[in-house]
Order: C-alpha cells, then structure tokens, then sequence
C-alpha cells in the first residue's frame, strides 16, 4: 500500500504557462515548478527523500549515506534535509581529473561553491572518489554502513538520485498533484499530451510514468537523458517500476515512455554553447533560470523537438526539477553567452 511520507517539500508547486517563452517557441507549453519545492533543498530530489527519509527515521537511522557527482543536487538536497531532521549524512561524490591527470581526493581542496558549499554547511562528511571506485559505489555504500553498523551506528543507504522504487513513488503523488490542479482549472482542464523533464538516474522518469498513467495526466512521457543514452536509460527505468509496482501493485499502467538521447551534450554536467544560449534565452523570455547539468539539457532538447514540428498542436508539460546550485557554480562557462 502507500509508504509513509515524511513532510519535507512545500507542495503544491504550481504549475504555470511562461506566456512569451511559449509563443517564441510555438508550443502549449506549461511548467511545473518543482524548482520551487522548497529553499535551498529545493528540486526533484526532495520529493523523493519524504519516502526515502521516512522509511529510515522508521527503521531508526541516525546517519545516511548517498552518492553523486562533484555538484551533486541529490547528494545536497539529502544533506540538507538529513540536518534538518537531526540524522548524519556521507557523501560518496565522484570527481574527475583535469586531462589524463588522476583526480584530487583531498577533500580540503574542494571548491567551496554551488552545492559543495551547501553540503559542507551542514556538516556533511564528503568523502571524495575517482569515476572508477564510482563505477563500484553500491559495494563501497555498503561497505561504509557494514563498518558504521559494526561501531554502532544506525546507517541507511540511498542510491544514486534517490532512484529506487519507493524514492520514485515521490513522482506519482506529484502526478496526483498535477491531477488535481488540473481538475480545479489550473492548468486548463484537459490531460497533457506529453510532459518533459530531464533524466538522470531514472527515479523521476518512473514516478512520472507510473502517476501519469495511474491519474491520466499524460499519454506520454518524454525523459530527456543528460549522459549515457536511451537503451541504458530505458534498461534503469524498467527496472525502478518493476520495484515501484512490487511497492504498490495499484500501478499497473505508466503512461508511455520515451526516452529521448538527443540532448544530453557531450558528457555528464558538461553543456553545449548552444544548450547554454537557451538557457540565456529562456532566463529573458520568461524568468525561468534552468542549468546547464538537467534541466538546460532537457528544454534545450524540447525546443529542438517543437522546431522539428514534432510537437505541434500539443498540450506540454515541463517539469522544473530545480538544480540552481549547478549553475552557480558553473558561472565561468557562461563567458561567451552573456
Ligand atoms: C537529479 C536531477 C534530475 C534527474 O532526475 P532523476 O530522477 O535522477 O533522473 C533532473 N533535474 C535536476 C535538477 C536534478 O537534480
């Protein structure tokens, strides 16, 4: 049945139409503000971890481990939201070297900015690894809660993004949420064609799946990947529903899904000049700041979409899934943009 959820997100986000955006772009185009589920622990994330977080304080967690890249917004959101709940957390985060050097896993020489600014605000423990030891993070997760265990502690591990069954359940209660905005009115009254969102370990892609289907919210689904590629992608997400629906069998019938590879540039958190001048684009149209990890991608991707025609006539829902941490401290590849 329904997993307990802990309170930690300000929901509902509201869902607005960016009305000279989506006239540039010649699209029915809605935005739900999941940017705006919160302060700074704001973004997808945090709609994940009230299962997430719950289910630990349930089985009496007092530290909890997770894993991400160097600017990870699920690593800080956890963080966050773990001090706010009086409960440690540890962070595996990924760094890459510079050119063929090996990366620097001297934490004190980390850059105090963006999300790592935030995490160590709160007293997280970073512990930095090499894209090789991240290949193997389940193992070294495990390892590190088997040791805390062994001195005592009560740890809890989290996945990559929060993308498990029960942390994608956070994305059907959203799709509820878009269910009853749209049944008082809020976002005109018929279903979505498709909704939009960036993916990038595919726990918002099978939440999102799962709700719209379970309260017709949308046909389809598109996740636009920020690495990797679609067969990886379609691979993880299966996987992730198979688990939600095994968490509550009600899910029978996720909208379809489309994983789209078109936009995810040339590697994890590194964006194209022309991905960046839409994000400039959208910030004066509309007010809306993206970044150049997720969520940069994924519209950069969607207006290459409604340019093709492929989306004309249709109602279209893009999720904000927040990540302003990200850009802030991606300032410096912005030079030539701005
Ligand atoms: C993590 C993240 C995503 C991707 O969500 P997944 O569930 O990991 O696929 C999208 N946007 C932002 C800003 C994120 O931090």
């Amino acid at each position: 049945m329904t997993p307990r959820r802990q309170t930690l997100a300000h929901l509902p986000t509201p869902i607005v139409k960016p009305v000279r955006l989506a006239r540039a772009i010649g699209l029915d185009l809605w935005v739900k503000r999941d940017d705006m589920t919160g302060g700074p622990e704001a973004g997808n994330k945090i709609r994940k971890l009230e299962l997430l977080l719950a289910d630990a304080l349930d089985r009496g967690a007092d530290t909890i481990i997770t894993c991400g890249g160097i600017q990870s917004n699920h690593a800080r959101a956890t963080a966050l939201a773990a001090a706010s709940l009086g409960m440690r957390s540890i962070l595996y985060l990924r760094v890459t070297g510079v050119g063929d050097a090996e990366p620097d896993l001297d934490p004190s020489r980390l850059a105090l900015e963006g999300n790592v600014l935030l995490d160590k605000l709160v007293g997280a423990e970073i512990r930095l690894i090499s894209p090789a030891a991240y290949r193997d993070r389940t193992r070294l997760m495990q390892e590190a809660s088997d040791a805390l265990t062994a001195a005592g502690a009560k740890p809890y591990v989290i996945p990559e993004g929060g993308s498990n069954g029960l942390g994608s359940i956070g994305y059907v209660h959203a799709m509820s949420e878009v269910r009853r905005q749209l049944d008082v009115g809020l976002a005109g009254k018929k279903p979505f064609d498709v909704i939009v969102h960036a993916c990038g370990s595919g726990g918002t892609a099978a939440g999102v799946a799962l709700g719209a289907g379970r309260y017709e919210v949308a046909a389809e689904v598109r996740a636009m990947a920020v690495c990797d590629d679609a067969k990886y992608f379609e691979r993880v997400i299966e996987r992730i529903i198979g688990e939600a629906q095994a968490i509550d069998p009600r899910l029978t019938h996720p909208a379809h899904l489309v994983v789209d590879d078109s936009a995810k540039g040339p590697a994890y958190a590194v964006s194209t000049p022309s991905q960046r001048a839409r994000i400039v684009e959208v910030a004066r149209l509309s007010g809306l700041v993206l970044d150049p990890v997720y969520t940069g991608k994924a519209f950069a991707g969607l207006w290459a979409l409604a340019d093709s025609g492929a989306l004309r006539g249709e109602r279209v829902l893009f999720i904000h899934t927040g990540g302003l941490p990200g850009l802030l401290a991606q300032g410096a590849a912005f030079g030539s943009e701005l």
